[in-house]
């Protein structure tokens, strides 16, 4: 449930409440927003009588969250929710669309510098790269380790460009965190709810992708295992379903952005890569997704495609991901935001 506090209600109000629900055993969820003080109290509600809280100074109501998830629900926090990346960088709600891109796996220096400068020169917010990775054979490039990491770290330090990478396991992912601004879960970690429960502790921005066959429920469960940790910097990817497509690799489910953005508060990112599996229709998804609400992009990027260690087929080439950009910018405008 969620007790919201009256609009001029004091300090020493609102921390009574809390020491109260606290006694009776409620993790307490405090959101401080420029119109109300909300609590969000997850626990056993037949260990209190609701009217006691009811009556205590300073309370406006309390409302019961009918979805499994809660700190994840609109119903919890009704405005859209911004997650700050950098100092005055932030991705969701009003902000502007939030670009991410670079390679599916960091390969070398040169290689990861060069799309670096291109994509940053083209207008990304943001950039990808893969340290350690997810393969289907255990035969294909598994990326670089620690030496990508550190690749991404002097990248960012040329660039200015916040990173964006993926944790694979529970055992490395302190030290991704050292490095990464934004930890990509991947599709097929997004119910390694131990993993989960690790990036929870942390209080960097997470961006979770989508199982491949998750529905939208199960996507927001496993934002509630992060938040319910205490991190509440949690960015949602779509990335694609596995359905009977037979020319993309993935059915991207664009409408995902609306029916998430009904249900929870939370930023959502949109990955036509992945989605598609096919450099050719990246563009056109990329705008749709943006045409339909999305708070960002993250777009794999590679020089060489057809040398690229891992995903070449779906990697747009620096110039076409320059026209991507300006694509985007136009559509952004004409549903009033910008990119
Ligand atoms: C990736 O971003 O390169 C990746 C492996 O993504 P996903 O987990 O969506 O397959
Ligand atoms: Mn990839």
């Amino acid at each position: 449930m969620i007790v919201i506090m009256k609009q001029d209600a004091t300090l020493e109000q609102i921390n009574n409440v809390v020491e109260k629900l606290k006694r009776h055993g409620f993790g307490i969820h405090l959101s401080k927003g420029t119109e109300r003080t909300v609590i969000g109290a997850i626990g056993d509600k037949s260990a209190i009588e609701l009217e006691t809280i009811q009556i205590l100074p300073g309370v406006s109501e309390i409302v019961n969250i009918r979805k499994p998830y809660k700190l994840a629900s609109r119903e919890f926090k009704p405005e859209d929710s911004q997650i700050k990346i950098l100092k005055d960088v932030f991705i969701g709600s009003k902000n502007p669309i939030f670009v991410i891109a670079g390679p599916c796996s960091i390969e070398s220096r040169d290689q990861i510098f060069t799309i670096a400068d291109d994509v940053k020169s083209a207008g990304a917010k943001g950039i990808r790269g893969g340290a350690f990775k997810p393969r289907t054979s255990p035969y294909s490039f598994q990326g670089m380790g620690e030496e990508g990491l550190k690749l991404l770290r002097s990248v960012k330090k040329k660039t200015g460009l916040p990173v964006v990478t993926e944790a694979l396991d529970t055992r490395t992912v302190s030290l991704v965190a050292e490095y990464a601004d934004i930890i990509q879960i991947g599709a097929r970690n997004m119910q390694n709810f131990e993993l989960l429960k690790e990036v929870g502790k942390l209080r960097k921005p997470v961006l979770l992708k989508r199982g491949m066959s998750a529905t939208i429920e199960e996507l927001l469960m496993s934002a509630e295992y992060i938040m319910s940790e205490g991190n509440n910097n949690v960015i949602l990817c779509e990335r694609g379903l596995r359905t009977i497509s037979k020319y993309t690799r993935n059915t991207l489910d664009i409408s995902a952005v609306p029916v998430i953005k009904k249900y929870s508060h939370l930023p959502v990112v949109i990955d036509p890569s992945h989605g598609t599996g096919n450099w050719e229709f990246v563009i056109p998804m990329a705008m749709a997704a943006v045409a339909a609400g999305c708070d960002g992009l993250i777009i794999e990027v590679h020089n060489r495609p057809e040398e690229a260690l891992s995903d070449g087929p779906q990697s747009l080439k620096p110039d076409t991901f320059a026209e991507l950009m300006k694509k985007i910018k136009r559509i952004a405008n004409a549903i009033g935001r910008e990119a």
